[in-house]
């Protein structure tokens, strides 16, 4: 995110030559430098002891397919701890391990995610207001549902699939 303000103080900020960084926008009231940095978001695929895949519908998302779990980092939190939060809030489902894959910039929203996949055995859904509708879906089935468009739910699954050298 570029800021022209300071988000604390609000001065106009500044440009300043911060180590190898090169220029840096600066508040010289606060002494503080604010990078262009993307925001931290977690992509994951949830796939359970039936090697079932967990996709959820989210109608602010897209109204049309469903996707994978997804959410932003807080602050103070590991990756690790943003998945295993993200998928009970949003699921009910309690990540046994995980496994890293690769991690997708996503344009429009300035976001980078970090894409894993979480191992669960299978517990009943529970009832988030983010999500409006869950399921678990064969492997093979997958591709009619997921968001490809605007969303990295699909490239994530392919990609998770090629880590598990399972075919989809
Ligand atoms: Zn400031």
């Amino acid at each position: 995110m570029k800021f022209i303000y300071c988000p604390i103080c609000s001065d106009k900020l500044i440009e300043k030559e911060i180590g190898d960084e090169g220029l840096v926008r600066y508040c010289a009231s606060c002494q503080r430098p604010y990078f262009d940095e993307p925001s931290s978001c977690v992509e994951v695929l949830v796939i359970n002891e039936r090697n079932q895949i967990l996709l959820l519908k989210q109608n602010y998302i897209t109204e049309t397919h469903w996707g994978v779990v997804s959410g932003h980092v807080t602050n103070g939190e590991t990756l690790e701890e943003t998945v295993v939060r993200e998928v009970l809030e949003e699921t009910g489902q309690e990540v046994e391990r995980m496994q890293y894959v690769e991690s997708y910039y996503f344009m429009p929203n300035e976001l980078i995610m970090a894409g894993f996949i979480a191992f669960v055995h299978a517990k009943p859904f529970n009832n988030s207001n983010e999500v409006d509708d869950l399921m678990w879906c064969e492997i093979g089935e997958v591709n009619k549902y997921i968001a490809r468009v605007n969303n990295m739910s699909g490239i994530h699954f392919d990609n998770s699939m090629r880590v598990l050298k399972m075919n989809n």
